[in-house]
């Protein structure tokens, strides 16, 4: 894949990047682990200095770096305004929280005395230079939530991202230089996935992280494994959006709504399945459908558009062949199912839901990355959960309902990262985020996400 800038709204190439050569890579390598020799014994108070400092930064470019994302990604303008706005926060909130969530542990006297401790205590130390594998569809937030914590904890930042986003990646590491974090110690690399094995074989990194698709998170994954090196895995989902028949169905249909479109359909927490209880089920569907199909489709910087294009045709063709193999195998589209024919250029596609879901068709075990809703029928809680369930993956779940029991039983048993009960999943920097089965492991944000990439050690005294 050519490292570019290819605006998904018109299919225009708008800048080309080169690659890295080995020569430049090595030097990065090098810079990356002399910066953390030093980084790794500034104090909090220094590393949560900058990052506000990144914070403020980010805070004046607000708007550029939200064009610069819309004509890489074509998520709309409004929406990547609001990406870069969640980056700020989520970096003040480290700054100020790091200090707490790293503080050592004292475990009780009584019990570590056993041990023939006089004294112990766990100490959070950082673990190395992390590889960072980003993705596009959040190209602000995914390389955020992984660059605050991981600085605030003294590691160094190795970022390679998505080979479509390269102005957003250069704006990252331009960023934490401009803040003051000392040279090498957050670098973004401009580089093919091909590059990706060298680097995380090199001695010089410890760890790596990746968000992404499931195929790239397990050659990752593999290779850190060859190399006995922690990674954390960030990968696809597709979430239930459970609608029981105590829901609020009016808040219920308008959350579903977005909860399905937003990023344009693109997001790894987007709600891709919506199991109805029967009871509801048509009034449901009805109003669903009627939304979904008034949704503006166009051009992301205008304010009035709703769905913007895809971010690649590659994306798109995957998605056209995961509705068209359904409708082949007896779905139905009650709206959507094909491109806008109003938008001849770009990667758009109708927002589009279908019923009549079968086992057979891959859209019941895939994750459609697009604004593609399927809708299913069930008979009551045990058939609710089931379905939920029956899936590859296990990233989050939406569940609507305000019966106490109910919530209890998907609480206890949804196999997913998290079960948002009466909402829609989002991430917030108080908040683990990650997932179970395909949608990977290991916990981003909060002070699980801190603690990914650092080396609990233990202090003792004899
Ligand atoms: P992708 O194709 O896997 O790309 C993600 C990153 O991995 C890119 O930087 C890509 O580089 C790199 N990459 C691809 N194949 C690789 C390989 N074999 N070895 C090393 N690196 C490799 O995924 P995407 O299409 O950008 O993103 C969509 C996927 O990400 C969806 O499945 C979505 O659900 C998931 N996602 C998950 C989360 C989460 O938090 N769980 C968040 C956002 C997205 P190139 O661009 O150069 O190929």
């Amino acid at each position: 894949m050519p490292i570019a800038t290819v605006n998904p709204a018109n299919g225009e190439t708008l800048r080309t990047f080169e690659e890295l050569g080995a020569e430049e890579i090595e030097r990065r390598l090098a810079a990356a682990a002399s910066a953390f020799r030093h980084y790794r014994t500034t104090d909090l108070a220094e590393r949560a200095r900058l990052l506000n400092r990144a914070a403020d930064l980010l805070e004046e470019d607000q708007e550029d770096i939200a064009r610069t994302m819309t004509t890489e990604m074509g998520k709309p303008l409004a929406a990547a305004r609001a990406e870069a706005a969640k980056c700020v926060k989520a970096m003040r909130w480290y700054a100020a929280h790091a200090a707490e969530l790293l503080a050592d542990e004292h475990p009780p006297q009584a019990e570590v005395a056993d041990s023939g401790a006089a004294l112990a205590r766990v100490r959070y130390r950082p673990l190395g230079v992390v590889l960072a594998v980003m993705p596009w569809n959040f190209p602000l937030w995914q390389v955020v939530r992984f660059a605050a914590p991981a600085l605030m904890a003294g590691n160094a930042g190795l970022l390679k991202h998505a080979s479509n986003v390269p102005q957003t990646a250069l704006y990252l590491g331009d960023l934490f230089r401009r803040a003051g974090f000392p040279e090498g110690c957050f670098q973004t690399l401009l580089i093919g996935s091909r590059a990706v094995e060298g680097i995380l074989r090199d001695p010089r990194v410890a760890a790596a992280t990746l968000t992404g698709s499931e195929p790239a998170g397990r050659s990752v994954a593999a290779i850190a494994g060859d190399e006995v090196k922690k990674t954390v895995l960030e990968l696809g989902g597709s979430d239930p959006f459970v609608v029981m028949p105590s829901a609020d169905l009016e808040r219920a249909v308008r959350t579903a709504v977005t909860a399905r479109v937003q990023n344009n359909g693109q997001s790894c927490i987007a709600a891709k399945r919506f199991i109805v209880h029967a009871d509801v089920h048509d009034a449901f569907v009805e109003r669903f459908t009627a939304r979904m199909a008034g949704l503006a489709v166009g051009d992301p910087m205008a304010g009035s558009t709703d769905v913007g294009p895809l971010a690649s045709e590659q994306g798109r063709a995957d998605l056209e062949e995961l509705v068209d193999d359904a409708v082949r195998r007896g779905a139905t589209a009650l709206c959507g199912g094909q491109r806008p024919k109003d938008l001849p250029q770009g990667w758009f596609y109708e927002p589009t839901v279908l019923t009549g879901i079968t086992p057979d068709m891959r859209i019941h075990r895939e994750e459609a990355f697009g604004p593609v809703a399927t809708v299913y029928r069930v008979g009551g809680l045990d058939e609710a959960v089931e379905l939920a369930n029956d899936t590859p993956f296990g990233l989050s779940s939406n569940v609507w309902t305000t019966d106490a029991a109910e919530q209890e039983r998907f609480a206890r048993d949804i196999e997913a990262g998290g079960v948002f009960f009466n909402g829609m999943t989002a991430s917030h920097p108080a908040l683990p985020f990650g997932g179970v089965k395909r949608s990977g492991y290991g916990r981003e944000l909060s002070g699980h996400g801190i603690k990914e990439f650092c080396n609990v050690t233990t202090v003792w005294h004899g």
